[in-house]
């Protein structure tokens, strides 16, 4: 079995022919099953979410670019496509935009909604959107932005609302690196994963934004299987050609 963990829609079509096309490059790279999700960020139901981080005049911008759709498009789409059988296992998932603030909104949201798995991810360090531009990291306190990301991805995991935690050393992204060890943080959360029974992911998806090899750092993979963690292979794939990407590179 060989299972890609973290495939989203985003630009395709909520559509049977859609998952056909993800289905039939799945088979082509040894993909047996495929986890499909989108960002919580597409959906309106999670727009009071999000105010937390639009004062911020970079980040609305970039927010009111998404234009919302209600989740109930993703989830008759889950449910038309489940009735279906495809010689790949097809999952239907979310990725959730994790904020300390608005773990009891989540909660609430979340809730109301099954699905086969959801998948927590930082994306934001106190409303830095620390992907979203090298040039936003300009004159920032790498220490600092580092222990806020582990202490945010502490709290995620301890919220019990997730799965799965998404990409777990994405901070990585622009290559700035903190000026202490992180092995001490990387057993933490390993033991956290591991005692709250939440996998997480080798992500290969930064290559696609420049980053220079695929997956977690060599430490950290390290640490998480010596914890006993379970870690899937995940593309983190946008398009359907990302579908498996770089697996023959990721280690589990
Ligand atoms: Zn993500
Ligand atoms: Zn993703």
């Amino acid at each position: 079995m060989m299972i890609d963990a973290h495939v989203h829609i985003e630009f395709g079509e909520y559509t049977p022919a859609y998952i056909e096309k993800m289905i039939e490059r799945a088979c082509e790279c040894g993909v047996t099953e495929i986890w499909v999700l989108d960002h919580t960020h597409k959906f309106v139901e999670f727009k009071p979410v999000y105010e937390i981080i639009r004062a911020d005049a970079f980040n609305r911008a970039w927010y009111d670019r998404k234009r919302p759709i209600p989740l109930s498009e993703f989830l008759d789409f889950a449910a038309a496509i489940r009735k279906n059988q495809y010689p790949v296992t097809v999952k239907f998932g979310l990725e959730v935009c994790y904020f300390e603030e608005k773990e009891a909104q989540l909660r609430e949201i979340l809730s109301r909604y099954d699905f086969d798995f959801l998948i927590g991810s930082v994306h934001f360090i106190d409303g830095f959107g620390f992907d979203l531009s090298r040039e936003n990291w300009e004159g920032k306190d790498v220490d600092h932005l580092y222990r806020r990301y582990y202490e945010i991805t502490e709290s995620l995991i301890k919220s019990k609302l997730f799965t799965s935690l998404g990409h777990p050393d994405a901070i990585k992204l622009f290559e700035k690196y903190p000026d202490y060890e992180l092995t001490g943080t990387y057993r933490r959360i390993a033991s956290l994963l591991k005692e709250y029974g939440m996998a997480t992911e080798n992500n290969s998806g930064l290559v696609r934004y420049g980053f220079p090899y695929p997956g977690l750092s060599p430490d950290f993979l390290r640490i998480l299987k010596a914890e006993g963690v379970t870690i899937h292979r995940a593309s983190d794939a946008h398009k359907i050609e990302d579908i498996g990407r770089l697996f023959e590179r990721l280690e589990i």
